[in-house]
């Protein structure tokens, strides 16, 4: 089976990544990937870029590429409530929208905070994917929110980069994630997260999770460019 799409990437605009939009495309497109959803860190995030960026991503010409590029943001979940740092950027800015907590922007609290974060992010119907929630700092109760994602729409993403990156230590977490999506029949998608081009369209990592749990393919989004628009359509955005 072949994986087409990465829906999570950064560029140097978040000024800790590595590569250029361009290079990313380059690379992506020599993988094999036939789309990309560019989704550089909220505002919130350290370092991140000025408000007037994210109104500038709208002169990017999106389907002038070698491949269909989508714009979108990995917004930060900032509190309990499920507030997000994109709140007072226009939605029409956005056509793939993460929301993930992240330490430099989000306290770890207890499981049941965290997951009612989680849950209360799943209410925003903008929100088209949780981001990284296998992280082993921040716990959560996984079945409420994989089961609240399913009737919703939002995809669970199982990250490559958590894998030997930052999160390390969440497989056995994503081995649990599998199992509730496989349950609730929840659409998952997998993700390079990419903050250097060469690992734009990597899933090594993650993949054998999936295999490991026997995980239906129709319930993973990225083998199908077509199955991803219809997806992004039922969540209202303009593609
Ligand atoms: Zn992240
Ligand atoms: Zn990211």
């Amino acid at each position: 089976m072949k994986y087409v799409i990465d829906p999570h990437t950064h560029t140097i605009a978040c000024n800790h990544a590595f590569s250029t939009l361009e290079e990313n495309i380059q690379c992506a497109k020599q993988r094999g990937i036939e789309l990309l959803c560019y989704t550089e860190h909220g505002p919130r995030m350290p370092y991140a870029p000025p408000d007037w960026y994210y109104e500038g991503l709208s002169m990017i010409p999106s389907d002038k590429f070698s491949i269909p590029l989508i714009i979108g943001i990995e917004a930060n979940i900032l509190d309990e409530i499920g507030t997000l740092d994109s709140f007072d950027l226009p939605e029409k800015w956005f056509n793939f929208v993460i929301a993930s907590m992240h330490k430099h922007t989000y306290q770890p609290f207890e499981a049941c905070s965290n997951t009612d974060a989680l849950l209360a992010v799943l209410d925003n119907a903008n929100v088209d994917m949780l981001g990284h929630i296998d992280a082993p700092y921040f716990a959560v109760d996984y079945e409420p929110v994989i089961k609240k994602a399913a009737k919703s729409n939002t995809l669970i993403e199982f990250n490559n980069a958590s894998v030997h990156g930052v999160r390390k230590g969440g497989i056995e977490n994503m081995r649990q994630m599998a199992v509730f999506c496989k349950k609730y029949d929840c659409m998952v998608a997998l993700s390079s997260d990419a903050h250097l081009c060469h690992n734009v369209g990597v899933f090594d990592d993650v993949l054998p999770i999936l295999q490991e749990a026997n995980f239906p393919q129709e319930l993973i989004i990225n083998t199908d460019v077509d199955k991803f628009f219809s997806f992004l359509r039922t969540n209202g955005k303009n593609v």
